[in-house]
């Protein structure tokens, strides 16, 4: 499947030249014209990379390249920002919250698509995506995962949940925080979805379920308990 670009731009006019520039260079392309909208789809479809304006309604570029940088799931993710033209304080700002490439509107779609495909081919992942904690491990690239060595049967929105529990071991994390980053960035829902699905989880994992532990009065928390020794 092609790499899939993420695109936030609130200007419908760059957003359409953008989208079929990239498209015809054979990439899919999500687009979303504000920054929550963006980062919702963001965390629930895991773009290879993104295209970010700076000047955006509500929250702005310069946050949304903070956010990303500051969640593992996002922490690696290309970033090229888009500024407005001789905005030279701009584009300072943007590499100091970690921004990867900046392009200056207006700019030519091909040097866009050079960019991009430049930042794909800089960020390449090397060799297999996977998380192991305790007996449990967890394959982001195949989307599968598996405790103690036997596969588990799981759910897209299990699956993403486990494999965000398993980013943070040890780590006592919100319902809320589980929520948003899971979930997506403002899916409305009830902190109840998370409890249900991680019994869910729980079930699947069988004789291991103690490995998510419940943290009273804060959520949950992975603990990977150290392999136990071979006699
Ligand atoms: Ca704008």
């Amino acid at each position: 499947m092609s790499e899939l670009v993420m695109l936030i731009e609130d200007e419908k006019e760059i957003r359409d030249l953008v989208r079929y520039n990239l498209e015809k260079a054979g990439y899919r392309v999500a687009a979303a014209a504000d920054g929550e909208e963006g980062l919702r789809q963001l965390f629930a479809s895991r773009p290879d990379a993104l295209v970010l304006d700076l000047m955006l309604p509500g929250m702005n570029g310069l946050e949304i390249v903070r956010e990303l940088r500051s969640e593992p799931l996002t922490h690696d993710l290309p970033i090229l920002v888009l500024t407005a033209r001789s905005a030279e304080m701009d584009k300072l700002l943007g590499f100091e919250q970690g921004a990867d490439d900046y392009l200056t509107k207006p700019f030519s779609p091909r040097e866009l698509v050079a960019r991009v495909r430049s930042l794909l081919r800089r960020t390449k992942p090397s060799g297999v995506r996977a998380l192991e904690a305790g007996p449990l491990r967890v394959d982001l690239d195949a989307h599968e995962a598996s405790c103690a060595g036997a596969r588990l049967d799981l759910t897209p929105r299990e699956f993403d949940l486990l494999a965000f529990l398993a980013r943070h071991p040890g780590r006592a994390l919100s319902r809320d925080e589980l929520l948003r980053k899971v979930w997506g960035y403002d899916y409305v829902g009830e902190t109840r979805t998370v409890d249900v699905h991680v019994r869910r989880l729980r079930a699947k994992l069988g004789d291991h379920h103690e490995i998510i532990e419940t943290v009273l009065g804060a959520g949950y928390k992975l603990v990977a308990p150290a392999p136990a020794e071979d006699a």
